[in-house]
């Protein structure tokens, strides 16, 4: 399909200089030329040389109004089908050819950064982007592509440095992705123990996009450090109210500032609660431990329960566990069988997954590695998941 569409496109590029030549047929003895030209393009295509027809029509045909978007149709069918060098090679072409309008020059400029993007050549593209933006009526398109390109060499502060310029945090789709990039400097900072510098990043993350969940989940992390426990407890518990499919994400800190809190009452009414709203197998285990401190039998009848309503292999496998606490050894042979089927299956089942791509992975990630989506992988729940 993308083969015929190319033969198209040239063909209809062939045709149109070939009109052009014929047209001015009477002012120029150059249509000889440009017949004999068409001819050889023909054929080239005929014997399926594309590359040598290619080669023709950018070496012969002069770009005008009338083929300049043929130029840029063909040069872009070449790039979608892979084959970037071919899209370069047209899209320099029209670089050079004299009388394009700003707004034509900026349209083959932006087309050449796609171009060096696609090749890997982020420099060259950045570059280009940077030099042409000025001449462009739309700086979203810029912006954007510039986004990418910093996204992908992970350059968080040129990023953000170009949002501001091209003001794209007005556009919520790039807002979102704003406020992660400010999130993942912050991050940066938290790790080199520089906390005032993450602060600062969390607030611009926040200006940008103040529900992106990641803000609360850094605050908590910076809290944790400094052993507010309280503080950092309340953090957890709104990202919770905010987002309840990431409640496994916060459990295992939130439980931790609990402990540090010292105050299991309050822990053991929110899992509650939090059962009652959006039941999930991490809660239940937590919750189960919490009973476990009564007794091993108060903590598998709740299981059991739970398990009934809501059949998972991780909260089967907790459950074997505590049988084998108080088992007959015979029992004990059978119950282990049964867990080495359960421990392969958690095991081999990813516990998140991409909703835009369906990437599964081990751990939570912001941004999903395969789509490059952020704030698309979730937990799994269901028999294998949560
Ligand atoms: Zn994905």
């Amino acid at each position: 399909m993308a083969d015929l569409l190319l033969l198209g496109l040239l063909v209809a590029a062939i045709g149109i200089g070939w009109l052009m030549g014929r047209r001015s047929q009477q002012q120029s003895t150059s249509a000889n030329l440009v017949d004999e030209r068409y001819v050889r393009g023909l054929n080239y295509l005929l014997n399926h040389e594309t590359d040598a027809a290619l080669d023709l029509f950018i070496d012969s045909l002069e770009v005008n109004q009338h083929n300049l978007a043929t130029h840029l149709a063909l040069g872009n069918a070449f790039r979608r089908k892979g084959e970037v060098d071919k899209a370069i090679h047209i899209h320099q072409n029209l670089l050079n050819q004299p009388g394009l309008t700003h707004g034509q020059l900026a349209q083959a400029q932006l087309e050449l950064a796609h171009d060096f993007s696609k090749a890997g050549l982020l420099d060259r593209a950045e570059q280009l982007l940077l030099e042409s933006a000025g001449f462009s009526p739309n700086k979203e398109i810029w912006g954007r592509l510039l986004l990418d390109i910093y996204q992908r060499e992970k350059d968080w502060d040129k990023a953000l440095q170009v949002g501001r310029r091209f003001q794209l945090q007005t556009m919520p789709d790039l807002a979102i992705r704003l406020s992660h990039y400010a999130c993942e400097l912050a991050q940066q900072y938290i790790h080199d123990d520089n906390e005032q510098l993450a602060k600062q990043q969390l607030q611009e993350a926040k200006r940008l996009a103040a529900d992106n969940p990641r803000i609360l989940f850094l605050q908590a992390q910076i809290l944790m450090r400094n052993e507010d426990y309280p503080a950092a407890a309340k953090q957890l518990q709104l990202i919770a109210q905010q987002d309840p499919h990431l409640i496994p994400v916060i459990l295992a800190d939130l439980a931790s500032c609990y402990d540090h809190i010292g105050t299991p009452e309050a822990w053991f009414t929110w899992l509650e609660q939090s059962m009652a709203e959006h039941p999930s197998t991490s809660a239940m285990l937590a919750k189960a431990e919490q009973l476990r401190q009564q007794s091993d039998a108060a903590a598998a009848a709740y299981v059991t329960k739970e398990l009934r309503k809501r059949p998972s292999v991780k909260g089967f496998n907790y459950l074997i566990d505590l049988h084998m606490l108080w088992a007959s050894d015979a029992a004990k042979e059978s119950l282990e069988a049964l867990q080495g089927l359960t421990v392969a299956l958690e095991q081999t089942k990813p516990a998140y997954h991409c909703k835009q791509c369906g990437f599964a992975s081990s751990q939570m990630q912001w941004q999903c590695p395969t789509c490059h989506q952020w704030d698309t992988t979730k937990p799994l729940y269901g028999l294998r998941g949560e």
